[in-house]
């Protein structure tokens, strides 16, 4: 989508038929790739309530990195996201969705 457009959005699915989709710990293992990367870069910060989060959380961890944090606290940044896809559509410069996820960068 082009920035000032009338094109659609490109919406994806959630891959939800998937048994993957349903695995905790790979979901576990993504979320910290994909908060690794946001951490690193922020620019979302004032878009929800899902990367401020995010970034307190790593901010209060003991390395300061997101391997500091938690596992089971990953799920309070997820709870935050409604799925809009702004971060996707309109901020993030890294982005290549992967199914299941909105918020997935590589
Ligand atoms: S898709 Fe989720 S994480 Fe991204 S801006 Fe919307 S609510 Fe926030
Ligand atoms: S979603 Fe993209 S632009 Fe937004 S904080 Fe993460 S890496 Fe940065």
């Amino acid at each position: 989508m082009r920035e000032g457009s009338l094109e659609a959005p490109t919406r994806h699915r959630l891959d939800w038929q998937n048994p993957e989709f349903y695995d905790q710990a790979k979901a576990e293992k993504e979320l910290g790739r994909v908060f690794d990367i946001c951490h690193g870069c922020r620019r979302c910060v004032n878009l929800c309530t899902a990367f401020p989060t995010l970034f307190d959380l790593v901010d209060a961890s003991a390395t300061m990195e997101v391997d500091g944090v938690a596992k089971q606290d990953y799920w309070k940044v997820v709870d935050q996201c409604y799925l809009c896809d702004m971060c996707y559509m309109t901020k993030c410069p890294t982005c290549r969705r992967i199914p299941g996820t909105s918020t997935s960068r590589t």
